[in-house]
């Protein structure tokens, strides 16, 4: 084996099989989102899986809707799922589908299953059938309604059809094996009976399929080759076949379409899962579905992530047959990575203390430049006006330092970024003892660049012209869940605002430089020394805000040494 052959994930390695083998010749994927919410960065490894894999194989990726239930189904999360994957850079073949499309097709597939013998209508209610089930260790029952012919079985399911029946009062059984030790053979429900208006059908319908009935015949429909779905759905795949076989799309399991599973995307302290994630928006314990504390991708953008870091991440982290958690912290890692590319650099101050250079004719600026990117020259520079009255950070002054604290302290010299040292001649204080201001003096012949620049001090800092800048809010963000979601038991995560940090928002009010102000939101920046920031759709021209999508420091980079 060549290089190339041992790298490959398995699923590359079984189409590969498949085409040696003759039962592929053009590799056809799709992406299935039931469009009942917004999409989460697990999908995102889906979308991106399933779009690779057809680039790769010079095949085709189609963008399908599985809207087979219509009760949590919006034409809203249509809209944003097709954005969503359109943001990643997966290109769907042709038009987006619908599993709706194919209702016609599934109702013959199920009539032709019925002439067969191989589906029946059953009286029995839900609760009846969930206990004729049996158990993992016991066998079940069969329905007394088994046995019956064809024709009424035909006719039952027509008047199912033609809306006889009240919701659950019937439904077609797939008529498999009630002994089968896999459950989901023992004569799974495939039509059930719901007078529900469809989003895209209107009330055209009044039965509809069920999830594993329906999803092998839009594949098989679609001439889809491999099937890529996470492991839950691994028992499901003796069914998946059965349905592709007994409604006549494929003769045997080695054929496709095929189902593959692979395990899905767990991040630490990370809320993935659809229900859980609506959860939070419905109870309003978060900012809709667009906070960019959220896992989904609409979050991640508005946060500032950007796909490649999304992709790249993924990359790293590959596919896999076998569950486990990835470090939250190696997404954040890819993030800091891109946007240190890719990010304009600025100076903005968050917690501002102000800071008056007595030495400085009142009233007068001197232009500073400073570089856009110190990797890009070619991205030009920008001046930012030095003068009387500056804002620093409030954690670069100590009035009582530790040892070693290389900022500003009474006595103390620093250097301002771009420009000069300065130096700490006085603290005024307010009534209550805090710190109103300081009060230092600058040494004209230290700007930076000059020949008096030589002159080394250990700190530099950021700084803002209190007279040329402009007021912004920094919200800080952190992980929205709690340790314990992790390790939490499934009952217990039923109530997922149980899990969350209180720590996950924190508003600061602070000043950066004025040409922030023109930023358009999405625009990401490196705000000296304070982390990676995104401008929010919630700025206006007043008030910018700027969301901090990663600080600087990089825990993950430093584990890894
Ligand atoms: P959730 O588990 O969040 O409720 P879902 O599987 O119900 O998601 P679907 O709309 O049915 O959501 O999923 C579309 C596709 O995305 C499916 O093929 C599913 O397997 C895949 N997918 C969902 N979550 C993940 C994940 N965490 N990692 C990888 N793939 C995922
Ligand atoms: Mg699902």
């Amino acid at each position: 084996m060549d290089n190339e052959t041992v790298s490959k994930n398995f699923i590359e390695q079984i189409i590969d099989k498949d085409i040696e083998e003759g039962h592929c010749q053009k590799v056809v994927t799709r992406f299935p989102p039931e469009p009942n919410g917004y999409l989460h960065i697990g999908h995102a490894k889906s979308i991106l899986l399933n779009y690779g894999l057809a680039k790769e194989y010079n095949g085709q990726f189609n963008m399908r809707f599985d809207d087979t239930n219509p009760t949590k189904e919006k034409v809203e999360f249509v809209d944003s799922i097709k954005k969503d994957v359109e943001w990643l850079g997966a290109k769907w073949n042709g038009d987006v589908l619908f599993a709706s499309n194919y209702f016609p097709q599934m109702y013959e597939a199920a009539i032709r299953l019925i002439k067969n013998g191989k589906a029946y209508v059953d009286d029995l209610s839900a609760e009846e059938i969930r206990q004729y089930r049996g158990t993992l260790t016991e066998p079940g029952k069969e329905s007394p309604y088994r046995e019956r012919s064809v024709e009424e079985n035909l006719k039952l399911f027509e008047e199912m059809k033609e809306g006889k029946y009240a919701d659950g009062e019937k439904v077609l059984r797939a008529k498999i094996d009630m002994a089968s030790p896999n459950i989901n053979m023992r004569d799974p429900i495939i039509y059930r009976v719901a007078h529900m208006t469809h989003h895209r059908t209107g009330d055209e319908w009044c039965i509809y399929p069920m999830y594993d009935f329906a999803h092998p015949i839009e594949d098989a429909v679609e001439g889809i080759t491999h099937s890529i779905c996470t492991l839950e759905f691994e028992d499901h795949r003796p069914l998946y076949d059965w349905v592709i076989i007994e409604t006549g799309y494929k003769t045997s399991p080695e054929e496709n379409p095929k189902q593959i599973e692979f395990a899905k995307l767990y991040l630490t302290n990370v809320v993935t899962g659809k229900r859980y994630i609506k959860k939070l928006v419905e109870d309003g314990v978060v900012d809709g579905w667009d906070d960019p504390r959220m896992p989904t991708l609409v979050g991640m953008r508005r946060r500032g992530y950007s796909a490649e870091a999304i992709k790249d991440f993924l990359e790293r982290v590959g596919v896999s047959k076998a569950d486990s958690t990835v470090d939250e912290k190696l997404l954040e890692h890819c993030v800091r990575e891109d946007l240190n590319g890719t990010a304009y650099r600025a100076m903005a101050v968050i917690d501002p203390l102000k800071v008056t250079i007595t030495n400085w004719p009142e009233g007068e600026t001197m232009d500073v430049e400073m570089e856009n990117h110190p990797d890009h020259p070619e991205w030009g520079t920008r001046v930012v006006k030095f003068g009387r009255e500056l804002y620093i950070e409030r954690e670069d002054f100590m009035e009582e330092p530790p040892k070693k604290y290389f900022r500003l302290k009474p006595e103390g010299e620093v250097r301002l970024k771009g420009a000069y040292i300065i130096k700490c001649e006085r603290v005024v204080h307010t009534v209550d003892g805090g710190i109103d201001h300081i009060e230092c003096s600058v040494d004209l012949s230290s700007r930076s660049g000059s020949e008096g620049a030589n002159r080394k001090v250990k700190g530099t800092i950021h700084w803002v012209n209190a007279r040329d800048c402009a007021p912004f809010e920094a919200r800080l963000y952190d992980q929205l869940m709690t340790e314990e979601w992790d390790t939490a038991e499934a009952a217990d995560k039923k109530d997922v605002t149980k899990f969350l940090s209180d720590t996950s928002l924190q508003v600061m009010n602070g000043y950066c430089e004025h040409a922030l102000v023109s930023a358009k939101p999405g625009d990401t920046f490196q705000f000296l020394r304070n982390g990676y920031f995104c401008k929010d759709p919630d700025s206006t021209q007043a008030l910018s805000v700027f969301n901090r999508t990663v600080p600087l420091k990089d825990s993950w980079a430093k584990t890894q040494k």
